[in-house]
């Protein structure tokens, strides 16, 4: 059972003061992007995971993985024991590690849905979207795909009425970044912003400017209204990436922001051939380990390959 599963971007990412259990409350703007990974389930005899393609060597293959954690919150959610609920899992990476792209949590949602059609396990979409939320805040969405509104930790999901395709050029670091490090960061530079009186910390709220940009389906209106509370923090981090969105710019990209907690840059292109143009330039200029185009918003995790038919 093979289910391919694409990476994301944050369209808009607002991020309030910490909880007291130490999350963030975020209004988000997912936005799914052609740019996959590969999951395929086999009935073994012992849980095994393998990992090739894109920065294989960095992925854990033990139960650290978190394909293979989801494989067993499935089997216990459907009630799968014993052998029956072991399975071999392969991941064909091509979204970047540690990018700022989900690609984790990608993999947990391929994983939820490959399992659920070899074991015929029946669970439903909201059922499948519960399993996710316990694995992990963007599980949820990898499963969902498309362009929708995240609150909460980024599980409590709405649709966004979005019309039109975007065309993106993605430029990936030359290493990565800890989301947890980003978000230290991100607390950091709060504190000593209020500490000035410059600013005080406010509850996030989602733009409805943008939404209505995307209702319009122009990229055009788009580009210039995405947002991200996290960019200084990764800009903090990797100040090289302030030359890497100043290039894009330069080249006409529509918006420029860096993608979740980083490294990753996504500039919005005017169409398909621009995307093109972009990631060559990109590339070429050595802001980036290297750059890819991707168009959005695509599904979430969808069944490829049945093996067993
Ligand atoms: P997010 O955007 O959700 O914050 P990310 O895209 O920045 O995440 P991931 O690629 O999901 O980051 O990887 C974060 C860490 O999770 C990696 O450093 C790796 O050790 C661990 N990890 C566990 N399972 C996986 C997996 N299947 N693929 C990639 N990384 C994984």
């Amino acid at each position: 059972m093979t289910v391919r599963v694409p990476a994301k971007v944050n369209l808009q990412l607002a991020v309030g003061p910490p909880r007291d259990d130490g999350y963030h409350p975020l209004v988000t703007v997912f936005h799914a992007v052609s740019l996959n990974d590969e999951v395929t389930v086999r009935p073994a005899a012992k849980m095994v995971l393998a990992v090739t393609g894109e920065d294989a060597a960095l992925v854990p293959t033990d139960r650290s993985n978190l394909a293979w954690r989801a494989a067993s919150a499935l089997a216990k959610a459907a009630g799968v024991r014993g052998t029956e609920a072991a399975v071999r899992i392969e991941i064909r990476k091509r979204i970047p590690v540690a990018a700022g792209l989900a690609g984790g949590s990608a993999d947990a949602a391929a994983t939820l849905v490959a399992c659920n059609e070899l074991w015929q396990a029946g669970l439903s979409q909201r059922e499948l979207a519960e399993v996710a939320a316990s694995l992990g805040s963007d599980v949820p969405f990898s499963l969902m795909g498309g362009t929708v509104v995240g609150r909460g930790r980024g599980e409590q999901l709405t649709p966004a009425l979005a019309a039109g395709s975007y065309h993106w050029a993605l430029a990936f670091g030359l290493s990565g970044l800890s989301t947890a490090e980003v978000y230290a960061t991100f607390d950091r530079l709060r504190a000593a912003r209020s500490a000035t009186g410059a600013s005080a910390p406010t509850e996030p709220s989602l733009s409805t400017e943008l939404m209505t940009a995307l209702r319009s389906g122009d990229p055009a209106r788009v580009g210039p209204l995405l947002t991200n509370d996290l960019q200084p923090a990764a800009l903090s981090l990797q100040p090289d990436l302030r030359r890497t969105l100043a290039e894009g710019r330069e080249h006409g990209a529509l918006g420029a922001i860096v993608s979740g907690s980083g490294p990753t840059c996504a500039f919005l292109a005017r169409d398909a051939a621009h995307a093109r143009e972009l990631a060559v330039l990109l590339t070429g200029a050595g802001v980036c380990r290297a750059a890819a185009r991707a168009s959005g918003p695509v599904p979430g995790a969808t069944v490829l390959r049945d093996m067993r038919s």
